[in-house]
């Protein structure tokens, strides 16, 4: 084995699973190359996380930017796998041990009615680049689509991700309507005290400001939100318990960011004029344990001057990646091998999805109601303070071990396949500006997280007087930002 010294595995994203995977070969003596498309490697934290949670966004950037730098890593940021580099062409032709996908689940599901794709961006929003766009909205290289936050937005979910995207309506038109009446304050107070809290602070009453707040639907019954999970093979008693728990929540939170919720409500048509999305129409729901089923003759409609969809996100489709429905087809959750080859694993979301907090690895039941209840914004201040992302770290950690534990048994790339990929991965690397120094990199990029931020007009200026000339969208996407 002296000619084939070790093994040489490429990573395909950076962030918690990635990162966590990389260090775990690293240690057992692997070389790694963490691909990552974008040029920080922090994903969901950096780009889903909404940008109020600065502490553990702070956090996790350290955790992750401590795995990458161990030694045996090499990052390749900036790189997207199926726009810069061929998935088949990694996996037959560079010559690495495995290939592993923890790209993570970034393409939202579709709203599911026939004809609503084409009115993305003309009245129809999804939730991750519209969570994208809030997050990185202030920077001064941020060029994606530009969003606007009207008030009165419909929103179709009932996830977490949703209570964030009803949670950026109101604490923007909040914001918004007490800066007109000169009030100084900004989304970090209006999340962690609430709006009533803040009006009160003001002397305002909130209904004074004329919003008439966002409207979330769910299609099955309110205390059926996933925001709490039950436990495994959950007696009646204690499912009854996680029902009065999310519904305790959902009160929470709706006081403390005054959305809307009509749930058993399924949407069932889209409503359409001048060419753009104003509404669905929306049927009641008839729900038995999960199944949700329209109500007939129960349809009304629902104007709205936006509609998100933030019912999930799956994998992003990548070419020469065989799908198993909206998933990858992995063959199995605990070591994921991907059906096409038998060198080619997933770890992190890109296998099921959005994590599922049900599966954590390290929190109880207690434990993770109580950090979900933290991260909606409705939990007990005093109370210790829980990682959200533990699980997923968990997580990706115990497949990367199986993942580990298979690729020992793989044949290595000599010499001579090591010291090509070396140098190919060094062509790459400076093709888009990176030295090899992982640190510097991180700190030379600027984001929302650090100083270097533009405060555009349409954080604070009214409705009608945000729209470019140049965009034609009234209120939603517009490729003026
Ligand atoms: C709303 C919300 C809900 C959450 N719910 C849970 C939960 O229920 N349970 C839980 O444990 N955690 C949850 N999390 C926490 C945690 O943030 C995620 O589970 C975790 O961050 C996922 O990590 P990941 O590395 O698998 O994926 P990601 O963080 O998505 O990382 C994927 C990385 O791959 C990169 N990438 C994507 N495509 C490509 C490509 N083609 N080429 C190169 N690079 C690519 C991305 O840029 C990114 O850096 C949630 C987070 C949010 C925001």
């Amino acid at each position: 084995m002296k000619d084939r010294p070790y093994h040489f595995v490429a990573i395909v994203g950076g962030a918690i699973a990635g990162s966590v995977a990389a260090e775990i070969l690293a240690h057992h003596g692997i070389r790694v190359v963490v691909i990552e498309q974008n040029a920080r490697p922090y994903g969901k934290i950096e780009d889903g996380l909404p940008r109020w949670h600065r502490e553990q966004r702070k956090q996790e950037y350290g955790r992750i930017d401590a795995r990458l730098k161990q030694p045996g890593i090499f990052f390749l940021p900036s790189t997207k796998l199926g726009r810069d580099l061929d998935f088949q062409d990694l996996r037959d032709n560079w010559g690495f041990s495995a290939v592993l996908l923890a790209n993570g689940a970034w393409r939202d599901r579709e709203l599911g009615m026939a004809g609503a794709q084409e009115f993305v961006g003309k009245g129809l929003v999804y939730q991750n680049p519209f969570i994208y766009w809030y997050n990185h909205k202030n920077e001064e290289r941020y060029t994606g689509p530009y969003y606007q936050t009207p008030d009165d937005a419909l929103v179709v979910g009932g996830g977490l991700a949703s209570m964030d995207v009803v949670k950026i309506l109101q604490l923007e038109n909040y914001e918004r309507a007490l800066r007109a009446r000169g009030v100084q304050t900004d989304v970090y107070e209006l999340e962690k005290k609430g709006i009533p809290a803040v009006c009160k602070l003001h002397g305002i009453s909130p209904e004074d400001l004329g919003i008439k707040r966002c409207l979330l639907i769910y299609r099955r019954r309110a205390q059926d939100m996933p925001l709490a999970q039950p436990a495994k093979n959950a007696t009646p008693d204690q499912v009854a318990k996680t029902e009065a728990t999310r519904l305790k929540m959902l009160r929470l939170a709706q006081e403390k960011y005054l959305f809307r919720v009509q749930d058993r409500r399924m949407p069932t048509g889209l409503l359409v004029a001048n060419g753009r999305l104003v509404g669905l129409k929306v049927a009641e729901t008839n729900v038995e344990g999960r199944k949700a089923e329209p109500v007939a003759g129960s349809e009304y409609e629902l104007r709205a001057p936006m509609v998100i969809s933030s019912i999930g996100s799956v994998p992003e489709q990548i070419p020469g990646v065989s799908m198993k429905g909206e998933y990858y087809d992995f063959d199995d959750e605990t070591l994921p091998r991907h059906a096409g080859s038998d060198r080619v694993f997933g770890v992190g979301n890109v296998v099921t999805g959005q994590g599922n907090i049900r599966s954590s690895l390290l929190h109880s039941q207690q434990v993770t109601t109580q950090l979900i209840e933290n991260y909606i914004g409705v939990g007990d201040e005093d109370a210790p303070s829980t990682r959200f992302c533990a699980g997923a770290q968990a997580r990706g950690a115990a497949q990367a071990q199986a993942v580990q534990d298979r690729i020992r048994w793989m044949p290595r790339p000599s010499y001579l396949e090591i010291a090509a990929l070396e140098q190919r991965i060094r062509a790459l690397q400076e093709r888009v500006g990176y030295s090899g120094d992982y640190g510097s990199w991180v700190a030379s990029v600027p984001s929302s997280d650090t100083a270097s931020q533009v405060s555009r007009p349409t954080d604070i200026a009214p409705e009608s007087t945000r729209q470019s000339s140049l965009c034609s969208a009234a209120f939603d996407c517009a490729p003026c930002g």
